[in-house]
């Protein structure tokens, strides 16, 4: 995928209107519209920024032989800021975390259930880290 269309994946992940994107990077909307059409290249400055706002890295941003990825850091639904992660959910008075298994009496164990939490409002979100056992279940 090319950088044109990176940008413009990740914008709309990030729910950010052109304009939102253009007043993050002190640029016009018209320059964001010229990138997202292939029409120009951020600078280096910019590429910078975009990389910082959408949690990706600009080698992954520059490689066309690499697909859409959602980004690593989680961010709130509500405030689009970066979540903090790897929280252990414990249920109290039993040491342990809760597991995420199969339906079923002796199922395998899909993963330990972790969350994050948005700094600023609070929202919690639960995920499994490693989810090769989830995805081994879609290929049955
Ligand atoms: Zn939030």
């Amino acid at each position: 995928m090319k950088l044109n269309e990176k940008i413009k994946e990740y914008r709309k992940i990030f729910n950010l209107s052109q304009e939102q994107l253009a007043e993050k990077l002190s640029v016009s909307r018209q320059v964001i519209t010229k990138w997202e059409n292939d029409e120009g290249l951020p600078e280096i400055g910019n590429l910078k920024a975009i990389s910082k706002i959408m949690g990706i890295s600009i080698d992954y941003l520059l490689d066309e032989t690499k697909k859409l990825e959602y980004p690593l850091k989680r961010r709130c639904i509500r405030c689009n800021i970066e979540m903090i992660e790897n929280f252990d959910i414990k249920v109290e008075g039993a040491g342990y975390g809760i597991k995420l298994t199969q339906h079923g009496l002796f199922k395998d164990n899909l993963g330990k259930i972790q969350c994050a939490v948005c700094p600023e409002c609070g929202y919690m979100e639960t995920y499994i880290e490693d989810t090769n056992k989830v995805k081994k279940l879609l290929k049955k």
